[in-house]
């Protein structure tokens, strides 16, 4: 059997980077608590987006948990949140004992649609924050977005767990909004092992998120609590990770680009096949390729193909709307996102692929035409 082709997984530096941050951590015994690699990887990550300040946390989910209480949301809030998204953006609005309504995608960026969250605060005027998502490294409209939040004045939270590295009209994403969110799991565009980033113009707000990730601990001698804390900080092992891993993401973005390229040379001209949107605005990290079937060749027979050949894919996420958890919450939208889930796919993407990978891949999706 040929080896495996994964879709998205960890690629560490060829320069060994990552080890070697790693290893002044256990020479200096900044093992823990916090120390000089989460300092820093906080630094140049916000350097790197353009943001004011940054917290280092454990996971992207904590990042976007902690962005909510900072906006302020708590019980019976509302919240808009994209239909179409990983569970992960959804989940710490139920943690907050808010209420997510969930806002379908345009098919012009696959991502929330302006149409339907204005739709949205037509009808829920008391909406108390926006969650806005760059799915796959597409960046959302954030221009019409940022109107329309801007107008109602409602805080604004990017989850760019998928899209660091992604520019809308030259400026990073996670940078629009009041809080931006990145998150370094396994399988993004470079990991930590596990990890997330809180960031922020507003500095004092990033501080408070510090201050929380940290059980909430206040300056006296004795353990003493005036707030709910959580234990949401990263390892200085982990950032050590990170820190490496931010010097090749210009690399990474690269490489993703040319697989991206790479398909749609190949497969651009088969029937019924149609490439994730791209626009004239957006520079994407192209985190994974993805693609819809409108043909004869439906999803499944595709990944059910590639999983033969020990390929790797998957399905578009499945919208919130219709998962059994949040059945419960209202919807607004006429139904893009439930046929990009039913139609599209999510093609091998990993970085360490080679060309002779990348024919592996389209030479076993060219069968099925
Ligand atoms: C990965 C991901 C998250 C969560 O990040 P973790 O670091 O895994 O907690 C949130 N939102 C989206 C869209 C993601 O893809």
């Amino acid at each position: 059997m040929s080896n495996r082709i994964f879709l998205s997984s960890p690629h560490m530096s060829d320069e060994g980077y990552e080890l070697q941050y790693v290893k002044e951590a256990f020479e200096t015994n900044w093992i823990a608590p916090l120390g000089e690699n989460v300092n820093q990887f906080e630094k140049e990550l916000a350097t790197k987006v353009g943001a004011e300040a940054a917290a280092a946390l454990s996971s992207g989910t904590a990042a976007i948990h902690l962005a909510l209480r900072a906006a302020g949301v708590g019980k019976g809030d509302i919240v808009f949140c994209p239909t179409l998204t990983f569970a992960a953006t959804a989940n710490p609005i139920i943690y907050q004992n808010a209420v997510p309504v969930f806002i379908d995608s345009d098919e012009e960026t696959w991502n929330m649609c302006p149409k339907a969250l204005e739709g949205a605060f037509k009808k829920y005027p008391n909406v108390k924050a926006v969650i806005v998502v760059h799915l796959y490294g597409l960046s959302a409209n954030m221009d019409e977005i940022m109107e329309i939040c801007n107008r109602y004045n409602v805080p604004v939270i990017e989850d760019a767990a998928e899209s660091l590295g992604t520019y809308y009209k030259g400026k990073h994403t996670g940078t629009f909004g009041d809080y931006g969110i990145f998150s370094f799991n396994g399988n993004k565009i470079i990991t930590t092992s596990g990890g997330g980033m809180l960031v922020s113009n507003n500095e004092e707000r990033v501080a408070k998120a510090r201050f929380w990730a940290t059980q909430s601990r206040d300056t006296a001698r004795h353990y003493q609590h005036s707030e709910l804390g959580f234990n949401y900080r990263m390892s200085n092992v982990v950032a050590g990770i990170g820190r490496g891993q931010l010097k090749v993401l210009d690399q990474r973005v690269e490489k993703k680009k040319y697989i991206y390229g790479f398909y749609k040379k190949e497969l651009g001209s088969l029937e019924g096949v149609q490439f994730m949107p791209e626009n004239e605005w957006d520079q994407p990290n192209y985190w994974l390729s993805s693609i819809v079937l409108t043909g004869k060749v439906k999803p499944i027979d595709l990944m059910d193909a590639l999983e033969k050949e020990n390929i790797e894919s998957r399905s578009v996420w499945k919208p919130m709307h219709l998962q059994p958890f949040f059945k419960e919450y209202d919807f607004v939208g006429s139904g893009v996102a439930e046929i990009l889930f039913e139609n599209g796919v999510c093609l091998p993407s990993d970085t360490k692929m080679t060309d002779e990978d990348l024919h592996r891949v389209v030479e076993t999706i060219k069968k099925l035409w």
